[in-house]
């Protein structure tokens, strides 16, 4: 089976995912055999196996995982230097990876700090902290 066919069987396509994260709404793929999310595009469960993936939609909440701050940055994010690479775990699962503006030093997004995902025209998910 293919990728695009297996988007389009479960409703979910990438274009949908984006135009909702615009929207603010998170949209992924969650398992209906064991509850397993993922925000990546899977035609089979990653942790059962199973092909019984439907679409979810998770949390925007959650909290940081682990950074990585970027101080040199493409020309999309130049005002926004320097920023956080961040890996969050959204309530409820998965984790994924995005960006938190303006952070400079590692005091300032320890982890474990809890953040929002907020919609931005910038690539990728934008976060900030609550
Ligand atoms: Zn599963």
């Amino acid at each position: 089976m293919r990728l695009a066919e297996t988007l389009t069987e479960h409703g979910l396509t990438l274009k949908a995912q984006r135009d909702a994260m615009r929207e603010g709404k998170i949209l992924g793929w969650e398992c209906t055999a064991c509850r397993h999310r993922a925000i990546t595009p899977t035609a089979r469960c990653a942790k059962c196996g199973s092909d019984k993936v439907t679409t979810a939609t998770f949390a925007n909440d959650g909290k940081v995982v682990t950074f990585t701050i970027q101080t040199v940055a493409s020309e999309q994010f130049l005002n926004e230097v320097p920023f956080a690479w961040v890996v969050v775990e959204l309530d409820g699962g998965p984790r994924v990876s995005g960006w938190v503006p303006f952070v400079s030093r590692p005091g300032d997004l320890p982890v474990g700090q809890r953040v929002r995902f907020t919609p931005s025209y910038k690539p990728g998910m934008m976060f900030e902290k609550t």
